[in-house]
């Protein structure tokens, strides 16, 4: 039996390979993401699906399926195993009679960032690194700073300026040394790369590195799991990066290749954006393969503030081979939606988890979706991560 059955690393663009022992970033011929392979034909001989439900809870019970080869290189703070909470007052609000939540909130620091960079810091662990950067809008800094901290690495994270205050104070409590930026997360980004090729500190960028969004795949697991093996109708997904969108769909993949599933029939994929950040819904609009760059990204959304995702190709290709959309709505609707659902149902969601609740509302306005199919919405963090101090 092995821990891990991982084979390789994958270009997402010309399908290049390169070794998981090594430390990678994206594809040096194309610059596109890699995506780590996994040998699934032994792994369906071999793992029983039942054994890995009756295993202790968190995100590592699935490790045959996740990269790190060796339990003592996983670093683990608790992540995983949220709730699939059904929404029955919301529900009969809005007319629908299968709505479900999947809430991240409970994850360490607050929001489903865990899951991704208790990955990336786990295996660049295994793999010698010693300092990590990072830009972020905000819950990836928190994260990394924790997950770095528990691991005895060194944690550069850079900022936008008007980031929700609890994420500069909960990186610096862990010792992360911060930087903040006058501009956005992709200005971040850019003086990010230049300190990581300056000092050697390994870059944990959304997609720039394999791993992130192996941890943001078990959500894909967990739903099935959750749902007798079988996948819900719809998926609404507050889309920044992408990591949850692309990894969820890499999930399904794998679990059909696995054998798991007793229907194979894939929900279709909801990217949700702010009106003032949303390039995604702008490509798909205009059945692009591709985003353009946002200029003067603004929403209250801070997660959902990424004017351009490295992976846009995988989130547009994904999007539509599930036969789903892209919504935008307004920081007004975010609002109004994040107090609906936390009146109805004791929720107090991010913003970001809160705009699929406003997109919801907007699909079933354009009657995109049919009363009776299981939807899920995604609750990527806690409302308590965005109150400003006194
Ligand atoms: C980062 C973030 C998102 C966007 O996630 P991606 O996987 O980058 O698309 C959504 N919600 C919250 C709370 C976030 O922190
Ligand atoms: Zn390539």
């Amino acid at each position: 039996m092995s821990h891990s059955y991982i084979t390789y690393l994958e270009c997402s663009g010309c399908g290049r390979m390169y070794s998981h022992e090594e430390l990678h970033t994206y594809c040096r011929a194309c610059t596109s993401p890699l995506l780590p392979r996994y040998d699934l034909e032994s792994a369906r001989r071999r793992v029983d699906r039942d054994r890995v439900s009756r295993r202790e809870r968190g995100m590592w019970r699935w490790h045959e399926l996740l990269p790190v080869l060796t339990p003592e290189n996983q670093v683990f703070l608790g992540e995983g195993d949220m709730p699939l909470l059904p929404l029955p007052f919301l529900g009969s609000d809005l007319g629908l009679s299968h709505l479900f939540v999947k809430d991240e909130s409970m994850n360490p620091t607050g929001s489903f960032k865990a899951r991704g960079l208790a990955s990336a810091i786990s295996k660049a662990k295994e793999l010698g690194v010693e300092k990590v950067i990072i830009p972020t809008a905000g819950n990836a800094g928190g994260a990394m700073a924790a997950y770095a901290a528990r691991a005895g690495m060194k944690a550069h994270i850079f900022m936008p300026k008007d980031t929700p205050h609890a994420n500069m104070e909960e990186s610096r409590m862990v010792g992360a040394e911060v930087t903040l930026v006058d501009g956005l997360i992709s200005d971040a980004a850019k003086l990010a790369g230049e300190k990581a090729a300056a000092e050697g500190w390994f870059d944990v960028s959304t997609f720039k590195e394999p791993y992130r969004v192996e941890g943001k795949k078990v959500m894909g697991f967990e739903l099935a799991e959750q749902f007798g093996w079988q996948l819900p109708d719809v998926i609404l997904y507050p889309t920044g990066g992408g990591t949850g969108l692309v990894g969820m769909w890499k999930a399904f993949d794998e679990l059909e290749k696995l054998g798991w599933l007793e229907k194979t029939k894939r929900p279709r994929m909801v990217a949700v954006q702010a009106e003032g950040c949303a390039p995604v819904v702008k490509a798909v609009k205009e059945n692009a393969s591709a985003c353009e760059f946002w200029q003067g990204a603004q929403t209250i959304a801070s997660g959902l503030r990424v004017p351009k995702s490295f992976a846009d190709r995988l989130i547009l290709g994904n999007i539509y081979a599930s036969g789903g959309t892209a919504v935008a709505v307004s920081d007004e609707a975010i609002l109004e939606s994040q107090s609906h659902l936390a009146r109805l149902e004791g929720i107090f969601a991010a913003p970001e988890g809160a705009a699929t609740l406003a997109a919801l509302k907007q699909l079933i306005q354009q009657g995109w979706l049919d009363p009776d199919e299981r939807i899920v919405l995604f609750n990527t963090g806690s409302g308590l991560k965005y109150l400003k101090p006194a």
